[in-house]
């Protein structure tokens, strides 16, 4: 079984090399707080470290150059993220494409290239995180001539076999996903496939895939998101509730976020759920459940939640989409009996 995962990617970039720049691997021995820290990267693990470190008390520039943070995300949650960082500080610079690292008289100095104009960034740390790569080198993969996909991880067939049918590869050398959760369900699949393959084999299943982003706000998602049915062209109705009305996250003085759910047009079935906000990704698991055993908001709003949780943001977003589908015709001659009953 080939686990070997992923190692930090660092971009061609000139100069880069002088920088002595810390990266995913190497950033947990450092002992002393970088003063002016660059971050490279708007992915989920640049953010993470961004806000950290800005909550250690570094000066942290956020360098992306796309124009938006957790550019995966609807627009609307990276704006909350990239709000939430320039709140405390963070200087979040989108559309900036790092060009070039200049060491001058022992200064260090990033040159990127935003609307046609070059910016200096003067700093003291570089950090690195502008994805990782699968770790495919060093042990034998080429000598064996085992095939690697266009993404440069190990191309493994659904039962997760390598080339060769007693070799197989799970987890960040296997992609497609980098999530430690989908490498120990590939794992589990890995495992009982080269157990009892003689006998069964079973084919890894991704139909439905969680991931969170631990940023504050935390960003969870499953399924299809806004921007993604767009692009698919894929019908959808979208019911959205704010946190920040619900009691729990008043209580607990994160009223803020929101949980967005995408469903089939007329039915309440699930394509795909984000929340935005505190526990979102421990929230985020009863959608989770929803999509992968297929019950759709009717079972969510038939669900007694307890008073007052953050859980109760997810029956809300139901009462939302229910709201929208209430039969008005029926709600009409309701209304008309009762009315008739008063007297
Ligand atoms: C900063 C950071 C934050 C993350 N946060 C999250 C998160 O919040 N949630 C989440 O789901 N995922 C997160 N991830 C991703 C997650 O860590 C990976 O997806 C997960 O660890 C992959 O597991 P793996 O077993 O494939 O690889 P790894 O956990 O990387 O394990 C691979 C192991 O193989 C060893 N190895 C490598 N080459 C050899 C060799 N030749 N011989 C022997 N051993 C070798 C390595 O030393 C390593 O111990 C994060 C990643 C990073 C970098």
């Amino acid at each position: 079984m080939i686990a070997t995962g992923a190692r930090p990617f660092i971009p061609p970039i000139p100069g880069i090399e002088q920088m002595d720049c810390l990266t995913s691997e190497n950033v947990w021995e450092i002992r002393a707080l970088p003063r002016r820290l660059v971050v490279l990267g708007g992915g989920p693990i640049g953010s993470e470290l961004t806000q950290a470190f800005a909550r250690f008390g570094a000066r942290v520039t956020q360098v992306e150059m796309l124009p938006r943070i957790l550019m995966r995300e609807d627009p609307e949650i990276s704006a909350m993220v990239m709000a939430k960082f320039r709140a405390e500080g963070v200087e979040v610079l989108v559309e900036h494409k790092a060009k070039q690292f200049l060491l001058e008289n022992g200064r260090k100095v990033l040159v990127c290239e935003h609307q046609g104009q070059d910016v200096r960034i003067e700093f003291d740390q570089l950090l690195c995180a502008v994805g990782r790569v699968a770790r495919t080198e060093g042990f034998g993969l080429q000598e064996l001539g085992i095939p690697l996909t266009k993404a440069r991880t190990i191309e493994i067939n659904e039962f997760l076999q390598t080339a060769y049918p007693n070799i197989y590869a799970c987890g960040d050398v296997a992609g497609p996903y980098q999530f430690t959760h989908t490498a120990a369900h590939q794992a589990y699949y890995a495992a009982v496939n080269g157990l009892f393959g003689g006998f069964k084999r079973f084919r890894v299943d991704y139909s439905v895939i969680p991931w969170a982003t631990f940023t504050d706000p935390e960003v969870a998602r499953v399924g299809l998101n806004e921007t993604e049915a767009k692009e698919r062209d894929i019908p959808y109705e979208v019911s959205v509730y704010g946190i920040d009305d619900l009691d729990r996250a008043i209580a607990d003085e994160a009223a803020h976020g929101v949980v967005k759910v995408l469903t089939v047009p007329g039915k309440d079935r699930i394509l795909g759920v984000t929340i935005a906000g505190d526990h979102a990704g421990d929230l985020i698991a009863e959608f989770v459940a929803a999509m992968r055993h297929g019950f759709g908001l009717n079972k969510i709003l038939g669900t007694i939640h307890i008073y007052p949780t953050l859980a109760e943001a997810n029956k809300y977003a139901a009462g939302v989409w229910k709201k929208a589908h209430a039969p008005q015709g029926l709600l009409r001659q309701v209304e008309k009996f009762q009315a008739w009953m008063r007297g």
